[in-house]
């Protein structure tokens, strides 16, 4: 497994390269969520590239940034394992030296949920998924279904803006009690933990209404948003039904939606998500 740091090695690599490369972003402090798309990246692709940067551009002020957890060594030992060909795994220097005035903006479809409430993270995600995709040049590019709305946004600048390369979409990996898994999640106390299920029972009880007949997308809010607030350690961020491709809240639940929250438990956010139908 070869460990690069800059663009030039990067590219230099990737023109001796042959057969499909498949790239995962990451922001590294991998857990099995992130090893998922690395194995299906493996089983695609004669070379798979995993990439590990903690994006500052992308975090807002008062956000995790400084904090965000990060152990690098035990990454690589995770990524070798997997037989990962090449980590890329540059500095901030790297990729934004001084004078960076580029921005990607994908509009509409980040204006709600997350991008409401984490102003100009998607300007972050898409700029620094844009450059990955211009360095790495690969053939797929795979993300985590647990990033729902990021997984549109990557989906649209691809399209709008003619990259050359799929997005392919993997199930959100979850703890055995239905937590979806995440780097954040070693933030939570133990009693948080047990605190944080509230949002996978938030979503379990949108899809038994939805399955019992309910199609008033505010009536299933509703229930969800009674349940969470039973749950003293949550304060709600927000809770969505929306329509899976323009994200736009949906009063009738008559066709495909993405039930989407977002919840704090003491001072950590989470962010889970589940289709219906
Ligand atoms: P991150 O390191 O949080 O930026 O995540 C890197 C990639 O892993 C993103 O495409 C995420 O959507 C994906 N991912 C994170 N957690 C999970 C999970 N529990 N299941 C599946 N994919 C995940």
């Amino acid at each position: 497994m070869k460990v690069i740091a800059t663009v030039a090695e990067m590219r230099e690599l990737r023109s001796q390269l042959s057969g499909s490369v498949g790239l995962v972003p990451t922001m590294g402090y991998l857990h099995q969520g992130h090893l998922e798309l690395v194995r299906r990246a493996r089983r695609e692709n004669q070379t798979v590239v995993v990439s590990i940067f903690v994006n500052s551009t992308q975090f807002g002020s008062g956000e995790d940034f400084a904090t965000y957890p990060r152990d690098p060594e035990r990454d690589l030992a995770l990524l070798e394992k997997e037989g990962v060909d090449v980590v890329f795994m540059p500095s901030a220097e790297e990729m934004y030296p001084e004078g960076f005035s580029s921005w990607v903006e994908v509009e509409k479809i980040t204006e709600g949920l997350e991008g409401a409430s984490r102003r100009g993270h998607f300007r972050g995600v898409a700029t620094v998924v844009c450059k990955l995709f211009n360095i790495v040049q690969p053939d797929e590019a795979y993300f985590g279904q647990k990033d729902a709305q990021q997984l549109v946004v990557i989906k649209r600048m691809v399209s709008d803006l003619n990259m050359n390369l799929e997005v392919v979409a993997v199930p959100t990996v979850r703890e055995h009690d239905g937590l979806a898994m995440s780097s954040r999640n070693t933030y939570l106390s133990p009693e948080e933990r047990k605190a944080a299920l509230v949002l996978w029972k938030a979503l379990n009880l949108a899809q038994e209404l939805w399955q019992k007949g309910e199609k008033s997308g505010d009536r299933i809010r509703e229930e969800m948003t009674c349940l969470i607030e039973r749950e003293p350690r949550a304060r709600i961020d927000y809770v969505s039904i929306a329509d899976p491709d323009s994200l736009e809240e949906l009063s009738e639940v008559d066709h495909a939606a993405l039930v989407s929250l977002a919840v704090r438990v003491g001072k950590t956010r989470l962010i889970d998500n589940m289709t219906l139908g």
